[in-house]
This record gives structure tokens, C-alpha cells and sequence, in this order.
């Protein structure tokens, strides 16, 4: 077998039940202007900031199934962790919260910024979360491998309370710690099959998907969707805080363990996941003035926010990757909005910075025309 019909993959998908989280079908719809301006190929958007869980984003699709797994294995407590400015972390906090689950939410410190509580660390405290929040070195992040060690006294801890943890791996993604199904990724199979849908309705072949990538869910669970219903759509991932070889490797362990977990039969292969990590730069949630750009760009011209971190990234990846002509002017590109969008708050200070270089520049080019 080769390829799967929309019906069959959702069988497949329906075998692992979830909470619901999210309002869907999340909007999706043409970007005239952007793909006007671009001069490439046709853009359009999946509105996956739109999911409605304290102010949305991609995680929530995936803690559908996680909160799932979190109330079947009996815990009262959920542990994880990530970066000061989580929005992994935020959203597990507001799913939690939710189900009477206690999150304890251990952040580290990875770049400048302040340590108030601004964006979706103002959020976590609002939600009554429990913050823990350390020390980790800039541009670093902290990987499932080191984590368990990093967090074995939080779990002690919670296990001296005669509390049941449940220990949920950085974005949901990679099998381990409690999770034992990559459950974040079957989100983003689901999360496919509803994008081609929509499209379909609006009689588009989606050729090409691009989205900003982190911990590699949501790459993983989108190829796996791309690749099932067998049309040859290209997913490509704008990592965002990882070197390509590595960050690769992690994508195809996610991917090859989707697979599996549907009983999907398919031919997966590594060259199905496509990477670029050029627009990663200085590296993790640090902004340049290409992304402040593409932020502006996209809120000037679509009344669209996209976040620092993340989707930012992505979208100074598309306008390259446009610019570089890898894109047939027919072809439907397809950019997934994530979320983060809170993050643009406790950043405002490099945004501001970068935004009035960009302001006299673009006067500067104005004058020279
Ligand atoms: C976590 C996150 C991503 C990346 O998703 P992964 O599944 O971790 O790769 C992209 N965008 C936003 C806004 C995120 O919060």
C-alpha cells in the first residue's frame, strides 16, 4: 500500500482518543497581498494561531491528545519545562488547569530577556501555575536527554507529596519521559488532513507546507500526513533552534515513530524531510532585523501577527526561499501560523530597536527612488 485516502488516515488517526482543546477548522484562506508583493508562488495560511487555548498556537492541537494520555494515566500532577518564554509551557498550563491537573512548569533562562512577568510568563502566573524558573547558558536549549536528570528533583519532590507526576517531554514531541506515543505529531496528522480539506473546498493543490520548527511534532506529524495521502507535497521545516544534521535526525525519529504508531503503511524516508536551518542566525529566540522585517511586512500587508521566535523565522525563510526561486509561480504554498504570538511583548525592546532601522531604511529607499 502506498497511499491513503482522507477518510482512511482519519480511521487511523480517530484510534487514539483525545480532549477537546481547540475550535476547529482553524481559518485558512489566501495571503493576496503577500503573494502579490512576493511575485512567487501563491501563499496561503493555516491559522493555527487561531486554536483558542489561551491565545492559541500549535501546542494546543497536540495537548488534545496529550491531556488524553495525562487523565488515562492517572496523574495529578504534570512537570515539564522549556524556555522562559514558553508558549509549550503556557498551553500545557491552560490545559492542565483545565482538567484539575497541577502543572509545575520548570523554565530556563536562554537568552536576555527580563525575568517579569510580561507575555506568556505573565500568563503562566495568571493560570496559578507552579514557575520554577533556572538558569541555562544564551541560545542554549535543553534537550529530553538532559532534562530528566535536570528535573529529577522536581519529580522527587512531587513523588514525596504521594502526587502522581506525569512528565511530559519538551513540546510534546519526542517519545519519552511518561509519553509513550509521539502524540503531538498524531495532532499534526490530524492537523494536515484538515488543511487539505479546506483547500480542497476552495478547489487548491497544496504543493508545498512551511512552518517554523522547534522540537520537530509538528514537522513530523505533517510529513506523515503529506506523505499517507500520497500527493508528493513537499513539508518544509524553518528550524529555528538547531543545526540541520541533528535537527533532521530528530524530525525522522518522530516521523518513523508516527508511522508506526498509525500502523500506517508507507515507504518513509529521511530525504522526506526537508530542513533549513540558515535563517536560525545568532540562534534560539534571538531577533534580527530580518525577522522584524518579515513581521511588519506580514502586519502591514495581511493585518497578521507572527511571533519573534518562531513564525518570524519561518517567514523570513519564505520571502528567501521565494526570492531564491524555489517556488514555480503556479505552485500553492501553504504557511502555517503557529502562534507564539505573546512573545512579541516581552521582546518589544529589540523589536522596537530593530523596526526604526528598518523605518529609516526603508525612508532612506524611498528618497533614493
Ligand atoms: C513550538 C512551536 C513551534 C514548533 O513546533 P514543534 O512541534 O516544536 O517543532 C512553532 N511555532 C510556535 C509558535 C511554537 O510555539
Amino acid at each position: 500500500m502506498d497511499s491513503y485516502s482522507i477518510s482512511e488516515l482519519r480511521d487511523k488517526i480517530r484510534n487514539y482518543q483525545k480532549k477537546d482543546l481547540i475550535q476547529r477548522p482553524t481559518p485558512f484562506y489566501k495571503l493576496e497581498n503577500l503573494s502579490r508583493i512576493l511575485g512567487g508562488p501563491q501563499i496561503y495560511i493555516k491559522r493555527d494561531d487561531l486554536t483558542g487555548l489561551a491565545f492559541g498556537g500549535n501546542k494546543s492541537r497536540k495537548l488534545e491528545y496529550i491531556m488524553q494520555d495525562i487523565l488515562d494515566k492517572g496523574a495529578d500532577v504534570v512537570v515539564t519545562w522549556a524556555a522562559l518564554q514558553s508558549n509549550w509551557c503556557l498551553q500545557m498550563a491552560a490545559a492542565a488547569k483545565k482538567y484539575g491537573i497541577k502543572p509545575i512548569l520548570v523554565l530556563f533562562k536562554t537568552y536576555d530577556l527580563p525575568e517579569e512577568y510580561d507575555g506568556n510568563l505573565l500568563m503562566d502566573y495568571l493560570l496559578g501555575a507552579d514557575i520554577r524558573i533556572r538558569n541555562a547558558g544564551k541560545g542554549q536549549i535543553i534537550r529530553e536527554e538532559e532534562a530528566e536528570e535536570l528535573l529529577a528533583d522536581v519529580l522527587s519532590e512531587v513523588k514525596q507529596q504521594g502526587l502522581k507526576p506525569y512528565f511530559a517531554p519538551i513540546g510534546g514531541s519526542m517519545v519519552g519521559g511518561s509519553m509513550d506515543i509521539p502524540l503531538g505529531a498524531i495532532g499534526y496528522v490530524d492537523a494536515y488532513v484538515e488543511m487539505i480539506e479546506q483547500a480542497s473546498e476552495l478547489g487548491v493543490e497544496v504543493n508545498c507546507v512551511l512552518h517554523a520548527s522547534g522540537s520537530g511534532g509538528t514537522q513530523a506529524g505533517l510529513t506523515v500526513g503529506a506523505v499517507a495521502l500520497g500527493k508528493k507535497v513537499r513539508v518544509i521545516g524553518i528550524s529555528v533552534s538547531e543545526e540541520k544534521k541533528s535537527y533532521c535526525e530528530r524530525v525522522w525519529k518522530i516521523y518513523r515513530d508516527t508511522v508506526e504508531a498509525l500502523h500506517l503503511d508507507v515507504q518513509a524516508k529521511l530525504n522526506d524531510v526537508i530542513v533549513h536551518d540558515e535563517y536560525l542566525k545568532e540562534g534560539y529566540g534571538i531577533i534580527n532585523k530580518d525577522v522584524s522585517e518579515a513581521i511588519r511586512i506580514t502586519a502591514e500587508n495581511e493585518g497578521i501577527f507572527l511571533d519573534p521566535v518562531y513564525t518570524g523565522k519561518a517567514m523570513v525563510g519564505l520571502i528567501d526561499l521565494v526570492k531564491k526561486g524555489i517556488f514555480k509561480k503556479e505552485e500553492n504554498v501553504v504557511f502555517f501560523h503557529t502562534g507564539g504570538t505573546a512573545a512579541l511583548f516581552p521582546n518589544k525592546h529589540n523589536l522596537i530597536r530593530l523596526a526604526r532601522s528598518y523605518s529609516k531604511n526603508f525612508v532612506d529607499q524611498r528618497k533614493r527612488s
